[in-house]
């Protein structure tokens, strides 16, 4: 707020007088094809930057008079540009380490998966575990051979890799496949009950699978994070460092300039503050605290920390499951699943304790992003944000996915002020099950249901869930445009469609204010940071399928190039 201010008179000084060298602008664009996100001026083809700010927004003519001696000028040659993309929705550090474990996104076949499994194993050290993350069983071209649920059985796995337990996560990463030594490490035989919330595959005759999904996953991961917590701290910040880089660089060649992550604990949190102070971050964090403890709520008063390191780390926010995800039958709904009669899916965190998460919220004033994909989980949201804050409160409480809302709740987002914080991309990636889980009806009237949340006053957020997805915006765009798949070309209700427009706002100004930060970024408007993106094609205007083929030809963040096209 300060910044804005000191800004304003600065402005104000500049229009009046010759200012001093110093504050000429540092760097000019023009020549460009400005979307600004601004609605007071939507379009420009200049801009000027003057240290990590946006100083001025025009024409060629207006603002090239503001070039000092030492202004750089560079010409963009008609290119689109336009705010830098806010992700609005994904996992920071689970996409760093994506980019150095087995990435199974694009995989298509379970042959394809215990391959790579194999190769991998071929040169691990004894003891280390093999980790991976993407397969979705609804995706294969191929069958797996027998199957239960459509999930195969682990027994090719626990074959290649006898050794080395193995522990690949599901796309959603709402459910895993271990092998047998995995299982072994982790105590677990058939006789193991499923855990609250959670559930341990078993066939007819009751063996199990390898398949552990939604809560039962912590099984697994116990032995898993013993081993990765045997390293010093020394090696668990350099891993966490590399991490941090490899993702920051990803965002970066993709126009990524912020990035609100969706939970990290309280470790993490101090070491991206840390990098954040020492300006080792390349580009802008937003991130939730993940759901404390009870015995660690009180840690929560430390927060929230708004804009440190010069704008790159804040955190404000806490995120919390109530339920799993679609593709592994966790969606917590309110009528069974079409494809699974009598099963409602999985509630994975009691009410009480969300509700003892929401009064935690309006105590310390963090916003409450709590994980809500079936329509019963909208609802007990919907519900616990009525009771702690009332109708049209301020807080702008999220619900992360909001994906299947019964038609009855969606008025309700826009009644008590709740930001939709969803992801185009799952529409499309999803596509070829829904109708399978829930029926046509539940699928046409409450799923992926965009449209229908903005035309009933909503806020919406737009993102990825990268490493869930990749963290590319453009096919994320393309979702939210056409609901339609890229390669198959299938299209989900297309009656849900975001307009053109409205698909580059969820990915600037209004991600930014879901997070608050529309004062700071979100639209090309003086004052506000200079972070842009500019690319090989006018996102605006070209055919939908274009949208697929722009390249990013720039990223700059506080008015520095941080990534540019080869
Ligand atoms: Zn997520």
């Amino acid at each position: 707020m300060k910044h804005i201010f000191a800004f304003s008179i600065f402005v104000l000084f500049l229009s009046c007088s010759n200012p001093p060298q110093s504050q000429f602008p540092n760097l000019i664009f023009v020549n460009g094809n400005f979307f600004t996100a601004d609605s007071l001026r939507p379009q420009a083809t200049a801009i000027a930057i003057a240290g990590d700010r946006i100083l001025a927004v025009g024409n060629d003519a207006e603002i090239k008079k503001l070039a000092g001696k030492e202004t750089q000028i560079v010409d963009l040659q008609g290119a689109f540009a336009m705010p830098g993309f806010i992700e609005g929705h994904g996992h920071f550090n689970g996409l760093g380490e994506s980019l150095q474990n087995l990435n199974l996104i694009n995989t298509k076949s379970w042959a394809e998966i215990t391959g790579l499994v194999a190769e991998k194993a071929k040169s691990a050290k004894p003891g280390e575990w093999i980790e991976g993350r993407g397969w979705h069983q609804e995706k294969w071209s191929e069958s797996s051979g027998a199957t239960v649920n459509g999930y195969p059985y682990n027994t090719e796995l626990s074959a290649i890799s006898p050794n080395n337990p193995v522990i690949l996560y599901h796309a959603s990463g709402h459910g895993l496949i271990a092998n047998s030594k995995a299982i072994e490490l982790a105590g677990i035989s058939s006789e193991t009950s499923d855990p609250m919330g959670g559930r341990i595959v078993r066939d007819a005759r009751g063996k199990i699978t390898g398949v552990f999904e939604e809560n039962a996953m912590g099984l697994i991961e116990k032995p898993f994070y013993t081993w990765k917590n045997l390293r010093s701290e020394a090696e668990q910040i350099a891993a966490f460092e590399k991490s941090t880089q490899l993702a920051a660089a990803e965002c970066l060649a993709k126009g990524i300039s912020s990035f609100q992550d969706a939970g990290s604990n309280f470790w993490e949190l101090a070491q991206y503050r840390r990098l954040a102070e020492a300006d080792q971050l390349p580009l802008r964090l937003w991130v939730m605290a993940s759901q404390p403890t009870a015995h660690d709520i009180p840690k929560l008063a430390d927060f929230p920390q708004v804009g440190l390191g010069n704008q790159h780390f804040t955190c404000r926010a806490v995120k919390c499951y109530f339920d799993g995800a679609l593709g592994s039958y966790g969606a917590w709904l309110l009528a069974p699943y079409d494809d699974k009669p009598g099963f409602v899916g999985q509630n994975t965190t009691p009410l009480d304790t969300i509700t003892r998460m929401a009064q935690a919220c309006h105590q310390y004033g963090l916003q409450l992003c709590v994980h809500a994909i079936g329509d019963r989980a909208n609802r007990e949201v919907l519900n616990v944000v009525e009771k702690e804050l009332g109708a049209k409160n301020e807080q702008r409480w999220r619900i992360e996915h909001s994906q299947h809302i019964d038609p009855q709740d969606i008025p309700r987002f826009a009644q008590l002020g709740v930001v939709a914080s969803m992801q185009a991309i799952h529409c499309t990636s999803d596509a070829p099950f829904v109708v399978k889980r829930l029926g046509t009806e539940r699928a046409r009237t409450g799923a992926y249901a965009w449209r229908s949340v903005l035309d009933s006053g909503a806020h919406l957020a737009n993102g990825t869930d990268a490493p869930v997805e990749d963290v590319d915006p453009l096919p994320c765009l393309y979702a939210s445009v056409t609901r339609k798949r890229a390669d198959t070309g299938l299209e989900f209700f297309p009656e849900q469609k975001m307009t053109r427009e409205e698909a580059l706002l969820s990915y600037t100004i209004w991600n930014a204010w879901a997070a608050f930060e529309e004062k700071e970024k979100g639209s090309l408007t003086p004052g506000k940071l200079a972070d842009i993106v500019v690319l090989s094609k006018d996102l605006l205007r070209c055919a939908p399928e274009e949208i697929l083929q722009a390249k990013v030809l720039k990223t700059v963040v506080g008015g520095k190039v941080k990534y540019e096209r080869k």
